[in-house]
Parts: structure tokens; sequence; C-alpha cells
């Protein structure tokens, strides 16, 4: 085998707590994430020495500075593989979005890279070494709906939904460090109660999981941008079911039971904005690499 075609997928979060932040800087969380199916197209090709990354999207660095050159990096020198790859990012996820577009990137790579080079490493083992490259990394390997605890690292999976998801991103780009700078660990006023939604997702309760649908950084990037909640207050005029802005933000999400609801808002917000998508949530058992 050459060459290896990999989809890394976007994810969104159902749910998203900030339990404390540590001595070493990292923030302990505890989040409900979900797979859907908007992807990255991920080329690996091996060459005989190197890496070359290469990408039809200008946003992103082709250098060292790309989480997903990164992990080619790590993976070479933790197998010891004495040849090169060339990668092509074909990106569809918008960038610098809260859909870890950069952080499934890596785990595409790493994922890819273990088939192409034979390397049969499981994935327990994969997402062990993904966590240095970010805290989403090993979701991303793992795939599907998840518990994530931990910095990202401790995970669960659980049992998903199936349902249509639009996603809204206003055309600004939010760091994530800066909103987490902005968030006041000790005076957050509303927590998710994450074990509420994963007794709704076990009985697949959707409207217990909608009504329980809450990130604590939502409203410090709110203030920051008010566009999110302009967006969000479209999207439940759309019929959306639940709403809710994704990771860091600025991307804000509607789930829709109905797929003519889905579209219509679809087609709404695509006349005001330029980053909407409809996708279907992904439970991470289709293989399609
Ligand atoms: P998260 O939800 O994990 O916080 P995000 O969706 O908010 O991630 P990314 O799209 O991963 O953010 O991008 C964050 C930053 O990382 C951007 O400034 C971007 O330039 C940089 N970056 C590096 N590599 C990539 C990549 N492969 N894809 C996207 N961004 C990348």
């Amino acid at each position: 085998m050459d060459e290896i075609k990999v989809r890394g997928r976007a994810k969104i979060n159902l749910s998203l707590d900030v339990l404390r932040r540590r001595e070493d800087g990292y923030h302990e969380v505890k989040m409900i994430m979900h797979q859907v199916d908007l992807y990255d197209e991920i080329i690996l090709k091996n060459i005989e020495e190197g890496i070359i990354l290469e990408s039809d999207c200008e946003y992103i660095p082709t250098d060292e500075g790309n989480i997903a050159y990164k992990a080619a990096k790590l993976m070479m020198e933790q197998f010891g593989i004495e040849k090169g790859v060339h990668i092509y990012i074909n990106k569809n996820i918008p960038v610098a979005a809260g859909l870890a577009g950069g952080s499934t990137d890596a785990a595409a790579v790493m994922i890819g890279l273990n088939e192409l080079w034979g390397i049969g490493a499981e994935k327990e083992k994969l997402m062990k070494l993904g966590v240095a490259l970010g805290a989403d990394v090993p979701f991303c390997i793992l795939g599907g709906a998840a518990l994530s605890e931990g910095i990202g690292e401790l995970l669960t999976p659980i049992e998903g939904i199936n349902e249509w998801v639009v996603l809204c991103k206003p055309n600004i780009s939010v760091s994530t460090a800066s909103v987490y700078k902005n968030l006041d660990v000790e005076n957050i006023e509303k927590h998710p109660d994450t074990d509420k939604m994963l007794t709704a997702l076990g009985n697949k309760d959707l409207q217990t999981v909608v009504e329980n649908l809450c990130n604590v950084l939502e409203p410090v990037t709110e203030k920051m941008h008010p566009i999110v909640r302009e967006i969000k207050i479209k999207m439940m005029q759309y019929h959306a079911f639940g709403s809710l802005m994704s990771g860091s933000g600025p991307t804000v999400f509607g789930i829709y039971k109905d797929y003519s609801k889905a579209k219509s808002a679809y087609e709404n917000l695509s006349r005001v904005y330029n980053q909407v998508y409809l996708v279907k949530t992904y439970d991470g058992r289709k293989i399609d690499t």
C-alpha cells in the first residue's frame, strides 16, 4: 500500500463543564462529545523521507505549526519509522470554530499512518500518544460519542444520538486560550447536569438531552461575540429541537428531529452566513477510510 485516505470528523459538545484549573495550567473538564459527519479528507502517501504537508485551505500552516504535521512526526519517532510522508488535507471543517478541526486531522494522520506503515498499534495506544498533541485528539481517535474527563484523555464511549444537525459559524475566529482565560472557574453560574444527560442518552430520551444542553464556555464567548447568541436565537426560531455553542465557539449547532425543518433552517441561515452545514450525527461505527 502506497497511499491511504482517511476521514477526520468534526465534533460537537452536547455538554461542556470545567471543574477546576489544575496547577499545571490545564483545565479539568467533563464533557459529552459527539462526532458529526462533517469531515476533512486526509490523503497520506509514502515518500522517501521527511514530511510534506499541503492543503486546499490557505488559513492553516503547512509546517510544524500544523497539528497534523506534528502527528506524523510523533508516529515516526514513536515507532522508529524511516520513511517519509506526503500529507494532503482537503479541509471542509471550518478553522478555529470549536469543532476540533485540527485535532481530528491529527487523529486521522495517526490512524492512517498506523495502517499505511503497517504499525498495527492498538487504538488505546494511539489515544495515549495523541494527548501529547492536544486534549481533543484522543476523542477524535476513538470517534463516535463519549464522556470525556480529566483534560480530555479519560474517555468512556457512550450511546450517541442519530439526528440532523445544522452548524453555523459566524465569520469570526475564536481562540480557545482566550476563552479559557476569561472563564472565572470559581464562579460559573450554571454547570451542566452531565449525569442526567448521560442517563437521557442511554434511554434515547432526546427531549431530556436537548433540555440539558449546556456549555460553561458559551456565556464567555457570547460576551465577547454577541453574534453567537443571535445565531442561537435564530436556530431556535427555525425550529431546532435544541441548540448550543460547540467547544469554545463560535460555531452554534442546532439539533433537528425532522429533515425538512433542518433543511429549511440550513437554507435560511445560509442566506446570512457563509459557513453553514447540514449533517447527520456520526456514531463511529461506519468504517470508511
Ligand atoms: P477545538 O474545538 O479543539 O478547540 P477548533 O476547532 O476551535 O479546535 P482548530 O480548527 O483546530 O480549532 O484550529 C485552531 C488553530 O490551530 C488555528 O489557529 C489553526 O491555524 C491551527 N491549526 C493547526 N493545524 C491545523 C489543522 N490541521 N486544521 C485546522 N487548524 C489547524
